[in-house]
């Protein structure tokens, strides 16, 4: 049957046999019957699948990654019970065309702010928290209040209308900004840290303990790949500099930097990967998450 959410208004398919469903768009959880939201502590239960094996397959596949890195091992797996207090906001500036939708998780724990920032949470998936999976992993209490959580995701919503706005060149004041804030209780969000010892050195690894995807990374390079990088990266920048050369003859100093600048920047990256031993890597574009409002 089709329903329709107390909150963000979207329309969607449920089986007729449940009472209780979760907004596929903002996350809210509500009673069909009532329309009411219910729930305001929630967990995200974890894959079955070993993370050590999905962590050790990923960097296999990453640029210079050493061949037997399948092998290395496994020191230590942690599971992190880390809580997110979760806002559904909805902006919008008066005598502008600025307008903005944002579901977005504020990390609560010290230890996994700069790690899940801006992180992509999914929506589906999470359930009513159970006493019986604090036992399952580390669990932590939020470190910062939920009205602390959300003073962070309403300047984030801020900052993107301020930007929206100026975009349009309208102007932007708090006064004419009409803002609806809807908490979305507070989940317990699974991340697994691993460690792997290659070489005698140990290397860390934090994956999503709800979907599998790799975090963040760190794995060694080989030193032949070092070394191609950095010949790759030179031949960049001495193309830039013979385009930066060419484009002087034409137009004098400035159009030597029109050429050895995007030599340069074309080079930067790969050079800075030949410099560093140590890769850190990841699948997760941290892309600041937020959808323009589409009527
Ligand atoms: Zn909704």
């Amino acid at each position: 049957m089709e329903v329709q959410c107390p909150v963000c208004s979207a329309k969607f398919t449920v089986p007729e046999t449940i009472s209780v469903a979760t907004c596929p768009y903002c996350g809210t959880t509500f009673e069909l019957e009532s329309q009411k939201k219910v729930g305001e502590h929630f967990f995200f239960p974890p894959i079955g699948k070993d993370p050590a094996g999905l962590l050790l397959k990923f960097i296999s596949r990453e640029y210079g990654a050493p061949a037997d890195i399948v092998q290395a091992k496994i020191k230590e797996k942690v599971l992190h019970y880390v809580p997110v207090y979760f806002f559904y906001l909805h902006g919008k500036l008066r005598g502008s065309t600025a307008e903005e939708v944002m579901l977005t998780g504020i990390p609560a724990v010290g230890k996994f702010r700069e790690l899940l920032r801006d992180y992509p949470f999914p929506v589906r998936g999470k359930r009513f928290f159970d006493e019986s999976m604090v036992k399952k992993g580390k669990y932590y209490e939020p470190e910062i209040s939920r009205e602390d959580a959300e003073k962070e995701a309403v300047a984030k919503i801020m900052s993107a209308i301020r930007a929206e706005a100026r975009d349009s060149g309208d102007s932007f004041t708090e006064g004419a900004l009409d803002l609806d804030v809807h908490y979305q209780g507070l989940v317990h969000y699974p991340i697994w840290e691993v460690c792997y010892e290659y070489g005698g050195e140990d290397f860390y690894g934090f994956i999503d303990g709800a979907d599998g995807r790799i975090i963040e990374a760190r794995y060694p390079m080989t030193g032949e790949a070092r070394k191609k990088a950095g010949v790759l990266g030179a031949g960049i920048l001495a193309a830039g500099v013979i385009s930066g050369i060419v484009f002087a003859s034409m137009g004098g100093a400035w159009g030597f930097l029109g050429g050895f600048i995007p030599g340069l920047a074309g080079a930067a990256p790969i050079l800075f990967k030949s410099a560093h031993r140590v890769q850190t890597t990841g699948q997760i574009r941290r892309v600041y998450e937020h959808i323009h409002f589409k009527p």
